[in-house]
C-alpha cells in the first residue's frame, strides 16, 4: 500500500511516498529531502503523534490563557484531552512555562502556559 504525506517539519513541505506492507510497517520512505521527514514519515504511519494549543478562561482575568503541551500527544488523544482543558481553570498569577496541568491524562505530556498572566 502507498500513502502521501506532506512534511510539516519545516516550510518546504515536502511530499513524501509512503510504502507499507500488509500489515502496516513501514517499507519504505522517498521524497523526502533530509532525515527528519524520513523520521516523521514512520512516526506518521505508525503512531501519529502532535501538539496540541489551547486557550483557557482564567478567572479574574479578562484575558485567556494561552496553552501548549510541553510534547506531543498522540493524535487519537486530541479530542479526550482538549475535553479535559475545557475543565481546567487556572490561577492567577500564571508565567510563561508554569506547568497548569502535569501529565494530562498519563499521556506524558504536561500542559504548559505560553504567556504570563500577572
Ligand atoms: S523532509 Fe526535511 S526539508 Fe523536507 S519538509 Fe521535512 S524537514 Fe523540511
Amino acid at each position: 500500500m502507498e500513502k502521501v504525506i506532506t512534511c510539516i517539519n519545516c516550510p518546504v513541505g515536502c511530499r513524501m511516498t509512503v510504502m507499507l506492507s500488509d500489515a502496516g510497517d513501514v517499507l519504505s520512505v522517498s521524497g523526502n529531502t533530509c532525515p527528519r521527514g524520513d523520521k516523521y514519515a514512520r512516526q506518521e504511519c505508525m503512531l501519529p503523534l502532535r501538539v496540541i494549543t489551547a486557550v483557557l478562561p482564567v478567572p479574574g482575568s479578562p484575558t485567556p490563557l494561552s496553552v501548549k503541551t510541553a510534547s506531543p500527544v498522540p493524535k487519537d488523544a486530541i479530542p479526550e484531552v482538549m475535553r479535559e482543558l475545557s475543565r481546567v481553570r487556572p490561577v492567577l498569577p500564571v508565567h510563561a512555562g508554569d506547568v497548569i496541568v502535569k501529565n494530562i491524562l498519563d499521556t506524558g505530556a504536561d500542559i504548559v502556559a505560553t504567556r504570563s498572566l500577572l
